[in-house]
C-alpha cells in the first residue's frame, strides 16, 4: 500500500470544487459541462474519429484526472456511440492525477452532474488511493479506465509504447501553467511525442505559449480554437470568449539514430559573449565569434594569456587517427583539417607565430607497433596526404635524423609555439574590433539569474567585480574542476611535464616532429621539447628533475639511435595540466539541466533504443568549451566554429553524431541508458 497526497479542495456556492494548493478552478462550472465538451472532446473531433478508426482500441490520455469530469464526458458519448453503431471498438483511457480527490470530495464533486450518476456510482464505487495506479472497467469491459497516480510527466514515462506510439488522443488538463508552471515542463511534451501516433490529435485549455511552443518543438502542429465561432447557436456562455489549442501529432518519425540534439533549440539572438579563459581554446572562441558579429569580453585569470596548458614552447599539431574510422578519428581528422586552415588562414593574414609543418612521424620503434603500421596500410582508412606507412629509410630521410624504425607519416602535420599562436588569434580577434581582453580577472562565481542571464563575480587585485551577461563561455581548461557551474562534467585533470632540450649537431636537422612513447620536436630557438609525463589527479605545478629524466629515458628506449641527453642538457621544464574527460573528446555546446534530462529522457533507461526526437533541457546562455586534454592544437579551432554556430543559430560545421559526442549532455544520456544515473 503506498501514501498517496490528497488534494485539498473548496466547494463554492454552485458546488464546484476548487484547488487550494493551486487556486484554481477544477472547470468553468458557470458554463455547466459546455466548455470540457467543447476544448477537449469536440476538439477532438470525437465522436466522429471514432467511425474512421481502425483499428481494436482507442487510446486517450488525459493529464490532470480531477473529478474525471472528461472521463465520464467521454465515456458517455462512447457508450452511446456504441449503441448507434454496434461497434466492436474499445476505449482505453488513461488519465494522471498528481494530487486526487478523497473519495469524499470526488463524491461531492460529482454530484453536480446527476446526468452521469450512473457512470459515477461505479466509478466512486471502485474509486481507492492505495495503489500507485488503478484500472476501472466500464460498458462490459469496453472501456478501460487506468489512473496513474503521480506526476504527469513521470507516469507517462513509465507507460511501454511500441516505436509507433500508441495514443490517438489526448487531453492536456491541469491547471493553468502560471499557476502550476511545474507541471508544464519540456518533458511533459516530450513524453506526449513519444507516446503519440503519427496524427494523434491534442486538445488543451490553454493557448500559454509555454504550451503552443513546447508542444510545436516536440512535433505538434499547433492552433488556436476560437470558441466564440465554434459555439451553438444556443449556448449559455455565447458572450464569453474564449480560445483553446488544438494540435496533431506530425512529429518525425521515430526510429531515427539517438542524438542531443536533434531538433536545436533556438536560443536567443546574440550579439554580446564573454569569455572565461585565456589559452587557446578561449582565443578560438573570441575569434569565431567576432567573425560572426558578435562582441566578445576576454576575462583571463593570468597577466598575460596561454600561461595555462597553451604555454609550452612548442606543441605538436597532428590528428589522432585509428586503424578504423571510428568517432575519435573522424572528430580529430575533422579537426585538424579546421586547425591547418585557421592556422594557415593567419600566417596569410600576417600574425606570426613560430611553427614548423613539414609533418609528423609516427615511429614504429616495436613489434607490435610494426604490425599496427601494417594493418593500417592494409586497410587504407584514411587518405595518403593524412597517413601513409614509409619505411625505415624513408622516415630518415623524412626525418632528417637516424631514427631507423619504420614509421606512419603525416606529411602536413607539424608543430607551433602555443602561446605565440594564442597571442596571434586573439590580435586577429582585436583586430576585428569586437574583442576586448581582460587580464587578471579571476572568475569567483556564476549565478543564474530569473531574465536567462548570469550574474559573474570576479575578482581583480583586492577588488570584486559583478556582471550581468548574456552568454557565457567557460574555457578554462584544467580550471574548469574548480567552477561550480560545471560541477556536473565529468573532467578530470591529468599533470604533463614537458622537457626542453638544448638542441646538439646529431638533432639539431630533425625537420619532422617524431612521436613514439612521448614526442621529440625540431627546435625552436635553440630549444626541443620532449615529454610528456602523464600523472592523473596530480595538480602540482612546479616541475621535477624526476620528470624531466622520465622524458629522457622514455626517449632514449623508443628512439635511441637518434643520440642521448643528460639532465644537464635540460634548458627549461614546465609542468601544466589537461583538462580531460572519460572519453577522450572534448565538451563544447551549453550546459544540461540535468535533473531535467533526468526527467525527459528516464524512458532510456527502460529503453536504449527509445529514439527521441527532442531539444535537450539545456541552460540558455551558460556554455562551455574545455576537455581538450592534449590536443587542443588540433580541435579548438572546429569547436569554437560549433560554439560560435550555436551561439548564432548558424548550420553546425559537423554532423549529428559529432555534435551529440562533443555535447556536454552526452555523459548523461548515457548514463541514463546504462542505468546508472
Ligand atoms: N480533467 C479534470 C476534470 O475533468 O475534472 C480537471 C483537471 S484539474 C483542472 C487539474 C488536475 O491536474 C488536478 O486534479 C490536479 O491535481 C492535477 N495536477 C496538477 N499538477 C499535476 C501534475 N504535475 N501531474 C498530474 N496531475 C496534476
Amino acid at each position: 500500500m503506498v501514501q498517496i497526497k490528497t488534494a485539498n479542495v473548496s466547494f463554492n456556492e454552485n458546488g464546484a470544487p476548487f484547488s487550494q494548493e493551486f487556486d484554481d478552478i477544477y472547470f468553468d462550472s458557470n458554463q455547466g459541462c459546455s466548455q470540457s465538451v467543447q476544448v477537449f472532446i469536440e476538439a477532438n473531433n470525437i465522436p466522429q474519429v471514432w467511425h474512421e478508426h481502425s483499428e481494436d482500441t482507442f487510446v486517450i490520455v488525459e493529464t490532470g484526472f480531477g473529478t474525471g469530469l472528461n472521463f465520464l464526458l467521454t465515456l458517455d458519448r462512447f457508450i452511446k456511440f456504441k449503441q448507434q453503431t454496434d461497434s466492436p471498438l474499445k476505449l482505453q483511457f488513461i488519465s494522471t492525477e498528481k494530487f486526487p480527490l478523497s473519495k469524499n470530495d470526488l463524491t461531492s464533486a460529482l454530484a453536480l452532474w446527476p446526468e452521469y450518476a450512473e457512470y459515477s456510482n461505479e466509478l466512486l464505487k471502485q474509486y481507492e488511493l492505495h495503489e500507485q495506479q488503478q484500472t476501472f472497467l466500464f460498458a462490459d469491459s469496453a472501456v478501460t479506465l487506468t489512473i496513474l497516480f503521480s506526476d504527469s510527466t513521470k507516469a507517462l514515462a513509465s507507460i511501454e509504447v511500441p516505436k509507433q506510439g500508441i495514443v490517438d488522443c489526448f487531453y492536456l488538463d491541469g491547471f493553468s501553467p502560471v499557476k502550476n508552471p511545474e507541471m508544464w515542463n519540456k518533458g511533459l511534451f516530450l513524453q506526449l511525442a513519444r507516446i503519440a501516433k503519427t496524427n494523434a490529435t491534442l486538445a488543451t485549455f490553454t493557448v500559454a505559449g509555454i504550451v503552443r511552443r513546447g508542444l510545436e518543438e516536440v512535433g505538434f502542429k499547433v492552433s488556436k480554437l476560437d470558441h466564440d465561432k465554434a459555439e451553438v447557436e444556443n449556448s449559455e456562455s455565447r458572450a464569453e470568449k474564449s480560445q483553446s489549442l488544438i494540435a496533431t501529432y506530425v512529429g518525425l518519425r521515430k526510429g531515427k539514430p539517438l542524438t542531443g540534439f536533434k531538433v536545436r533549440e533556438k536560443v536567443e539572438s546574440s550579439k554580446h559573449a564573454t569569455i572565461i579563459g585565456g589559452g587557446l581554446a578561449s582565443a578560438c572562441a573570441a575569434f569565431a565569434l567576432a567573425k560572426k558579429g558578435i562582441k566578445v569580453t576576454l576575462l583571463c585569470q593570468d597577466e598575460h594569456l596561454a600561461q595555462g596548458a597553451s604555454s609550452n614552447a612548442i606543441g605538436a599539431i597532428y590528428p589522432l587517427l585509428h586503424q578504423n574510422k571510428d568517432p575519435i578519428s573522424d572528430f580529430y581528422q575533422q579537426g585538424f583539417e579546421r586547425s591547418m586552415a585557421l592556422y594557415q588562414e593567419l600566417l596569410g593574414l600576417g600574425y606570426n607565430f613560430s611553427h614548423g609543418f613539414n609533418g609528423l612521424i609516427e615511429v614504429s620503434y616495436k613489434d607490435a607497433l610494426v604490425k599496427r603500421q601494417t594493418v593500417f596500410a592494409q586497410k587504407q582508412a584514411w587518405p595518403e596526404n593524412l597517413i601513409q606507412a614509409i619505411s625505415a629509410k624513408q622516415v630518415n630521410a623524412i626525418s632528417g635524423v637516424e631514427v631507423n624504425h619504420p614509421g606512419l607519416y603525416m606529411p602536413r602535420a607539424g608543430w607551433v609555439c602555443p602561446p605565440e599562436l594564442v597571442n596571434a588569434i586573439i590580435q586577429a580577434a582585436i583586430d576585428t574590433g569586437k574583442v576586448k581582453v581582460k587580464n587578471k580577472r579571476t572568475l569567483l562565481a556564476v549565478k543564474a539569474l530569473k531574465n536567462d542571464r548570469w550574474l559573474i563575480t570576479t575578482q581583480k587585485g583586492q577588488k570584486q567585480e559583478q556582471k550581468q551577461v548574456q552568454n557565457l563561455i567557460i574555457c578554462t581548461g584544467a580550471d574548469s574542476l574548480k567552477i561550480d557551474a560545471l560541477n556536473d562534467m565529468p573532467l578530470s585533470i591529468v599533470r604533463g611535464q614537458v622537457s626542453q632540450m638544448k638542441t646538439n649537431a646529431k638533432i639539431n636537422n630533425l625537420k619532422t616532429v617524431l612521436c613514439h612513447k612521448g614526442y621529440l620536436t625540431p627546435e625552436n630557438n635553440n630549444v626541443h621539447c620532449i615529454g610528456a609525463t602523464f600523472d592523473k589527479d596530480d595538480s602540482d605545478l612546479s616541475s621535477r628533475s624526476i620528470d624531466d629524466s622520465y622524458n629522457i629515458e622514455m626517449l632514449e628506449r623508443c628512439l635511441g639511435d637518434i643520440g642521448q641527453w643528460t639532465s644537464e642538457d635540460v634548458k627549461a621544464s614546465k609542468a601544466r595540466l589537461r583538462c580531460c574527460t572519460p572519453d577522450h573528446l572534448p565538451i563544447v555546446g551549453r550546459i544540461p539541466n540535468i535533473d531535467l534530462h533526468k526527467q525527459y529522457y528516464a524512458h532510456l533507461s527502460k529503453d536504449k533504443n527509445w529514439h527521441y526526437q527532442q531539444v535537450a533541457p539545456l541552460k540558455n546562455g551558460l556554455y562551455v568549451l574545455t576537455g581538450l586534454g592534449a590536443r587542443g592544437l588540433c580541435s579548438a579551432p572546429l569547436l569554437a566554429d560549433i560554439l560560435a554556430a550555436e551561439i548564432c543559430n548558424d548550420d553546425y560545421p559537423v554532423d549529428e553524431e559529432m555534435l551529440f559526442n562533443l555535447s556536454p549532455n552526452r555523459f548523461i544520456i548515457r548514463d541514463l541508458i546504462k542505468s546508472k544515473s
